[in-house]
């Protein structure tokens, strides 16, 4: 077969070139450095070839390949097995550290009252602090005392709330419970978390709030989703239902500790110790958490399905 020339009539053209194909990027790849001389060898794709003085072997289309950087651990900084800490530490003395770290931790509903805590509280179902702390001002300035809220009108205790979501069941169930407080406790809250569950709107971790912080006489430990969460994180409890994990809590530690419990579990929740993205490379109990670093999945509540 007569052999092809290129366009400018001075190579023969190949096959991959008949092919119009374009051709491969060279490229130099150090195979071994050796001392140069009459009986150096040089390594090309693992086979050994003598009698070079070059080190640099090029090969056809043939990229060099870096090695890879290794991937970062899902489990960095955990050098112990699944659930077990690094340094493990008594659930005491866990939360000393916790307690130390966040000096500052306290209830962060505004309130001046028995009352307005109750309420604040109530309202605080299925939103936020800070949510609940733009209206109390506001509900609190024109409904200040029971009496008043008992008898104020529906829609207008409404709008004031509207912001914090559920308003309506929220202003039907801060009414019911100031209209219970006037008929049956003389208008002041009551100091029992038996009387305070009986409440409208009121359960045990309202009920345990007031104790705690309005009087400083909790009954048990006030249990939200962050204290759910780290309880289950730090493994002070395996149980997944709020009221068994408040037991386990109650067991664990001395009923000094049950109101800061909270405080500081929730402090630490909102700024380390988050659902989604935990901080533990910023969490002063990292060695002692036997979550630590993997602790996305733990402690999250499951993803709710909507109705079809
Ligand atoms: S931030 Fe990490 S190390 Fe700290 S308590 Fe939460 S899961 Fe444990």
């Amino acid at each position: 077969m007569a052999s092809r020339k290129s366009p400018d009539g001075r190579k023969p053209l190949g096959r991959a070139v008949a092919a119009a194909k374009p051709a491969p990027k060279r490229a130099r790849v150090v195979i071994s450095v050796k001392p140069a001389g009459k009986h150096a060898t040089r390594v090309a794709a693992g086979k050994p070839v003598t009698g070079a003085r070059a080190v640099i072997v090029e090969k056809r289309g043939t990229q060099a390949r870096p090695t890879p950087p290794k991937k970062a651990s899902a489990t960095r900084g955990a050098k112990t097995k699944p659930g077990v800490a690094a340094e493990p530490l008594a659930p005491r003395a866990v939360f000393r550290k916790l307690s130390a770290y966040h000096a500052d931790a306290h209830c962060e509903l505004d309130h001046r009252s028995p009352f307005e805590l109750i309420v604040a509280t109530v309202v605080s179902a299925q939103s936020t602090d800070v949510a609940v702390n733009q209206v109390t001002p506001e509900l609190f300035r024109r409904w200040p005392t029971p009496a008043v809220l008992a008898s104020a009108d529906p829609g207008d205790v409404e709008r004031v709330i509207l912001r914090t979501g559920f308003f309506r069941q929220k202003t039907k169930s801060i009414q019911e419970l100031a209209r219970k407080l006037v008929a049956e406790h003389g208008g002041e809250v009551p100091r029992t978390l038996a009387e305070l569950v009986k409440l409208p709107g009121v359960g045990r971790k309202t009920a345990n709030v007031v104790l705690g912080v309005a009087f400083g006489t909790p009954e048990g430990v006030v249990v939200d989703t962050h204290v759910q969460r780290l309880s289950q994180r730090l493994g002070w409890t395996r149980h997944q239902e709020p009221l068994e994990i408040e037991q386990d809590l109650m067991r664990e530690f001395p009923r000094d500790d049950w109101d800061a419990i909270g405080h500081v579990l929730i402090f630490h929740g909102r700024r380390i110790c988050t659902a989604r993205k935990p901080a533990c490379a910023s969490c002063p109990v990292a060695a002692h958490c036997p979550s630590a670093f993997r602790a996305e999945n733990v402690g999250r509540k499951p993803t709710r399905s909507r109705p079809s």
